[in-house]
């Protein structure tokens, strides 16, 4: 059966999808039916009455975009009649609109303004009299990032269905009925309502009724906007595009540093325009005068700023001393999660190769290294298995341990809609009340610290009921008696008693999950910062194997990974035990090869230490010269104090970063980066999708770009390394790391957006891995889990559960979000 209608638009042969409206079919044809309240992301409810059509045998005139196209439809568009009835709709509408368009930021770029041009309903030609503002009607300036005029909305409801159908959130609603109606956000003023900033209403808004917070008392205008270019969110693993927006600062009439003034959301994967209140409002940051503009070198107790040769020479000799001293051992390096793959890459080459030291990791040892161990064991493959916009069509999602709405906002706005729009069921298995319950089916308080008990447990009922997929265990996994033989422990009363999940919810949620068509399990680090997080993350495996609920579209198990490049760190080898590509340090193999690929000879073919054994050696002087990029342990990591203690005796620190954090005031010596606003290179986000992130501005002050330093000091220790551009390095990359084989500079330059593996530059990317049961390890292996408790118990003297998460508003330390604008304090 075909999937497609035959429609004529005034005689114009259009093939509609099954299913779409004319207005739909109509725009998708390139015929523009006059419309204001459509969009193409939102439900339609023809309230403005614009697109009015008649359609052959039928005596009325209907709306277009509620009108589903049928076989043989015979649609006038345009008559002299349908016209006529247009422009007194507009004419109404404009007698309700406070015109002064002059004074309007959307003056050039308002769908109303367009349109009052085209039915030339200028001023002095209209019929009916302008209503004078009710007293209702007001200019609502409370938030923190948007304003709303009243007096300017046109009530085409657009802003209310983009709050509640694509966010989810459900927050703006109409007030009042007929000449009175106004939209409102449930309370008073903006600021007293749960509105979170993200802005998606003032993208879609079509006139200026909702306008971005003016910037120095002057509200930008799109033509304000001097150029803009597409790049990736700074912030998170969702990888949002972002269509950046910037205009020179003029000083004494000179232009002279860009500025970011506009911040719109790319309609493309993942985000599909959507943008949180961080990626809209909180990239004003890297021209914060706080930002480092030139290097510092410790003199007399305190940092001075010196050249950048000398920052070199000096930093370039210090480690070699140190190196000559105590050997390469002696000499560590942190990479960073908020930086390139380009970047990553060169850093982990740079220690391994140039200080010769394995010690080379960065902060994924504090969120998802047992995700990356975890599914590495399990499956071959530790990283989501699915995509973001999969979340969408699942019929179930079982979310545990992330908090969803505050860590990955854009992917809670998927997790929503399969819900609210598509009837999916939503198991959420948190001990707090986060946002996602409001949306739940179940939601299972488990002890902290018991999710080992409450996924055997899950695994044990469907074992217990039949529910398993047999055909998927026989032909696709290993070690399945094994593993079953230790959930016989894991009995519903028995979990009842370990996790305090009542025994029936447990019982109900493992039948949901087993026997749906399609189940997808969301963790972040709830499951992973503990002591045995990785077992957490082979039990989650576990589930979903013995489900067959893996190797499908909108199935799988999806760590969300926490920022925005850990994934890429990871992946680019900055982790003390893999090469790129997670290819094993210990194997003599993959030694030759990259021994062969640097021109390099003797490269430590040993595990390195991690992040937290790196801060104890540096504490035991066992480590003493340490090059930290983009990371600020001074704040993110446990136990500061010892932090401290141990950054006091390292003989020589080297922070390179974009702000004098808590850390670089430690340093010996402070090399000021560029931030992702002056830099080229790529992201690659929680999916596993390569992103682009493109030069916006010229560099800040002296800054350079992380590969440029990282090259300059390779140099000055003794190499000749001559990279011109991160996209030369993005082809070093293409060469020794399989899985990044087919990503070239020149597909990403053409907009391909691929997930790795992408072997060859003929492969299209992959969605979702371990198609059809077929793991990347072969068989997937089934763990014998077993539940062992939180090291450390509540008891008198400590009697409260203490966890980490997140804050929608802040990231990374704060480094650059408490340096915007717009995010609260
Ligand atoms: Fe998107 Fe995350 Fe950036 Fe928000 S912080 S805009 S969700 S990438």
């Amino acid at each position: 059966m075909s999937d497609t209608v035959n429609i004529f638009i005034d005689n114009v042969p259009v093939a509609a999808n099954k299913g779409e409206t004319i207005l739909s079919a109509a725009i998708r044809n390139g015929i523009n039916i006059p419309n204001l309240c459509y969009h193409k992301k939102i439900s339609h409810t023809g309230s403005c009455r614009l697109c009015i059509v008649r359609i052959e045998g039928n005596p009325k005139i209907v709306t277009s975009c509620t009108t589903p196209a049928e076989e043989g439809q015979k649609i006038t568009a345009f008559s002299p009649e349908l016209e006529a009835a247009r422009k007194t709709v507009l004419d109404l509408q404009l007698s309700d609109h406070n015109d002064d368009c002059i004074n309007c930021y959307k003056d050039g770029t308002c769908e109303l303004q367009d349109m009052a041009f085209q039915y030339d309903l200028g001023t002095d030609k209209r019929k009916y009299p302008r209503i004078t503002t009710k007293a209702d009607k007001c200019l609502d300036t409370t938030s923190q990032v948007v304003d709303f005029d009243s007096s300017k909305c046109i009530q085409c409801g657009r802003c209310i269905k983009a709050c509640d159908e694509i966010q989810g959130k459900g927050v703006l609603s109409f007030m009042h009925r007929g000449i009175k109606s106004t939209v409102k956000t449930g309370t008073e003023l903006w600021v007293d309502s749960t509105c979170d900033g993200c802005g998606e209403c003032v993208q879609i808004c079509p006139v200026g009724a909702l306008s971005l917070k003016p910037v120095n008392g002057k509200r930008i205008r799109s033509k304000d906007v001097e150029k803009s270019v597409n790049t990736t969110c700074p912030y998170c693993g969702v990888g949002c595009q972002l269509q950046v927006g910037t205009k020179k600062d003029v000083v004494n009439g000179v232009a002279s540093q860009d500025r970011i003034i506009k911040i719109t959301g790319v309609d493309t994967v993942p985000n599909q325009g959507s943008t949180c209140v961080k990626g809209r409002f909180g990239t004003d940051f890297v021209n914060h005068p706080d930002r480092l503009r030139k290097p510092l070198i410790r003199k007399d107790g305190k940092l001075v700023e010196v050249e950048w040769a000398e920052a070199i020479e000096y930093t370039a000799k210090r480690f070699d001393e140190i190196k000559k001293k105590n050997g390469a051992e002696a000499l560590a390096g942190l990479s960073s999660a908020r930086v390139t793959n380009e970047n990553n890459y060169l850093f982990q080459k740079f220690v391994r190769s140039v200080m010769g030291s394995p010690n080379v990791d960065h902060c994924a040892r504090l969120c998802h290294a047992s995700t990356v161990a975890g599914l590495a064991i399990s499956f071959g493959s530790g990283a989501m298995t699915n995509s973001i916009a999969e979340l969408e069509y699942a019929k179930v999602i079982l979310v545990t341990g992330s908090n969803t709405t505050e860590t990955h906002p854009v992917i809670s706005t998927y997790i929503k809609r399969a819900v609210q729009k598509h009837g999916a069921k939503l198991i959420v298995v948190d001990p707090r009340q986060i946002d996602l319950t409001r949306y739940a089916t179940m939601w299972l308080r488990q002890r902290n610290g018991t999710d080992i008990a409450w996924l055997n447990g899950m695994v044990q009922a469907i074992i217990a009921n039949g529910w398993e997929n047999k055909d998927f265990i026989a032909n696709h996994t290993e070690n399945y008696e094994a593993m079953k033989e230790v959930m016989k422990k894991y009995d519903p009363k028995t979990v009842e008693g370990l996790t305090g999940i009542p025994a029936d919810q447990l019982v109900e949620a493992a039948r949901l999950f087993a026997q749906a068509e399609s189940a997808s399990i969301v963790y972040s680090m709830g499951i992973t910062q503990h002591a045995h997080g990785t077992d957490n993350v082979k039990a989650c495996g576990n589930l979903a194997m013995i489900a067959g609920q893996i190797g499908k579209p909108s199935s799988g198990v999806n760590p969300l990974r926490g920022q925005n490049n850990v994934q890429g760190a990871c992946d680019m080898g900055a982790l003390p035990n893999v090469f790129p590509g997670y290819q094993a340090v210990t194997n003599p193999d993959v030694i030759a090869k990259f021994e062969k690929a640097w021109g390099k000879q003797g490269l430590p073919a040993k595990v390195g230490l991690t992040v937290t054994e790196v801060m104890s050696a540096v504490h035991d002087g066992k480590v003493k010269g340490l090059y930290i990029m983009g990371e600020n342990p001074m704040v993110s990591d446990p136990d500061l104090n010892h932090v401290r203690q141990s950054l006091e005796h390292a003989e020589f620190l080297v922070v390179q970063d974009i702000f004098l954090t808590e850390t670089a005031q430690m340093a010996h010596v402070v090399l000021p980066a560029t931030s992702f606003a002056e830099t080229d290179g790529t992201f690659t986000n929680t999916e596993r999708r390569v992103l682009p992130v493109r030069r916006i501005m010229a560099n800040v002050g002296q800054c350079k770009e992380d590969w440029q330093i990282i090259q300059e000091l390779a140099n000055a220790m003794g190499e000749k390394w001559n990279y011109a551009s991160p996209a030369e390095i993005m082809r070093e990359i293409n060469q020794v790391t399989p899985s990044y084989g087919g990503i070239t500079p020149e597909r990403i330059a053409n907009g391909e957006l691929l997930q790795w593996p992408c072997p060859t530059v003929q492969h299209p990317g992959t969605p979702y891995l371990h198609k059809d049961g077929n793991f990347t390890r072969g068989k997937g292996l089934f763990a014998a889990v077993d539940h062992i408790g939180a090291k450390e118990q509540p008891d008198k003297d400590f009697p409260l559960v203490l966890n980490t998460g997140r804050l929608l508003f802040h990231y990374h330390t704060a480094s650059m979000t408490r340096r915007t604008r717009a995010l609260p304090e």
